[in-house]
């Protein structure tokens, strides 16, 4: 039985919201990080292309030395670990943190060269963009925002220091100027994160309480038609077997006709009710099939324990005992059932059919019983 397109589509609803807040981070860096690597590996390459790139550096730095191949070295790595930092994001995060505090540390390093030695002019821009892209792509994540920042944020004052051989307080006062941007601008994404999340567990709530609707029959408050075909192809397709029964209530055409619709609707309710007490609750299942017929769903029950609960449910009617005046086989309002033997059909249509099949030979053999 092919599940209804509506179940499909809230099933794909239920997939975009996130059971846990780790599982949102989770998404999250896995859609930042490909860009947040990008960048890396874009200023890594500018780095390792420098003597091509930029006019104004020094010749002296453009000979190939020592710590000039250490520089390419480093770039290259960086790139390595940008890489890296994608395929370890789509599995485990634990490695994470102590990635980017690797990435940070090579280019702390490697910035303070550029800005104390080589006096290279992209170097302050690059770790400024450097620290704002780690911010925009992590601010969800502390703990590695925290491991990316940290390195870059320190070298800034120190090279500063050793460039100038002492402190400069103008660039103190960008220094923390800069600090108070990455501050207020992680609390400001910070919220925008929150928002998100707690509109995720709205929704979650929301497709809860959707979800619970678009199962359940509205007037009896059992399972609907829906969730019992849904019930019935998943408990097929995981070969778990299960009896399934039929029941209708005999001649509710002529209860409705005396006693009006409005206590034909209350009549439903009220076996929906005495179906539901004879069963197990919550493994077997009460359905409204449609109009006044119900199906019940009873794991792992035999043929004897499935007369025995249609045993039960005609004695709760009995005690029950809902007039029904022009009924032809009793004074009250009485069902037949036809029962579906588990192992008696594999597939959830068959077996709709097999306790269909058994229904009809109740009514046949005089109503208010039950066949197999
Ligand atoms: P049988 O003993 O052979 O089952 O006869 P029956 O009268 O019970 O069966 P029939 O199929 O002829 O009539 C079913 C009736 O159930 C007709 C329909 O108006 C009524 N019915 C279906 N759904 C509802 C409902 O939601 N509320 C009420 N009050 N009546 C309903
Ligand atoms: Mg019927
Ligand atoms: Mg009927």
């Amino acid at each position: 039985m092919k599940p209804i397109n509506n179940e499909q589509r809230l099933v794909a609803t239920a997939e975009i919201t996130w059971a846990r807040r780790e599982d949102m981070v989770y998404q999250g860096l896995v859609t930042s990080i490909p860009w947040m690597a990008l960048v890396n590996i874009c200023f890594a390459l500018m780095v390792y292309f420098r003597n091509t790139l930029f006019d104004q550096i020094d010749t002296q730095y453009r000979v190939a030395s020592n710590l000039a191949r250490m520089m390419d070295i480093s770039m290259l790595a960086i790139c390595l670990l940008s890489f890296s930092m994608i395929a370890v994001a789509w599995r485990k995060l634990r490695l994470l943190s102590g990635l980017f505090f690797l990435l940070s540390l090579l280019w702390a390093v490697s910035c303070f060269y550029f800005i104390v030695h080589w006096r290279l002019p992209f170097s302050w821009p690059l770790i400024t963009i450097l620290m704002l892209t780690a911010l925009s792509a992590l601010y969800f994540y502390p703990r590695g925002l925290l491991a990316y920042l940290l390195p870059l944020w320190v070298t800034l004052p120190l090279a500063s220091y050793f460039r100038n051989q002492g402190i400069n307080i103008n660039f103190v006062m960008v220094w923390v100027i800069f600090t108070l941007i990455l501050i207020c601008g992680y609390f400001v994404l910070r919220r925008w994160f929150d928002e998100a999340w707690r509109r995720n567990q709205q929704n979650k709530i929301l497709i809860a309480r959707l979800d619970a609707l678009a199962h359940q029959d509205a007037l009896t408050g059992t399972a609907n038609r829906r969730a019992l075909e849904n019930l019935l192809s998943q408990a097929s397709g995981q070969n778990k077997p299960y009896a399934l029964m039929m029941l209708d209530v005999d001649y509710f055409k002529r209860y409705n006709d005396r006693y009006g619709h409005q206590a034909g609707d209350e009549c439903l309710t009220c076996v929906a009710q005495v179906l539901k007490n004879a069963v197990r609750s919550p493994e077997d299942m009460v359905a409204r099939y449609g109009g006044e017929e119900f199906a019940i769903v009873l794991f792992e029950a035999t043929d004897n324990a499935c007369e025995e609960v249609a045993r039960r449910i005609q004695q709760a009617l009995i005690q029950a005992a809902i007039p029904h005046q022009d009924s032809s086989v009793s004074e009250c309002v009485t069902v037949s059932i036809g029962i579906a033997g588990k192992g008696a059909a594999q597939n959830a249509h068959n077996m709709l059919v097999k306790a269909d099949e058994a229904l009809y030979r109740a009514k046949e053999n005089g109503r208010n019983g039950w066949s197999r």
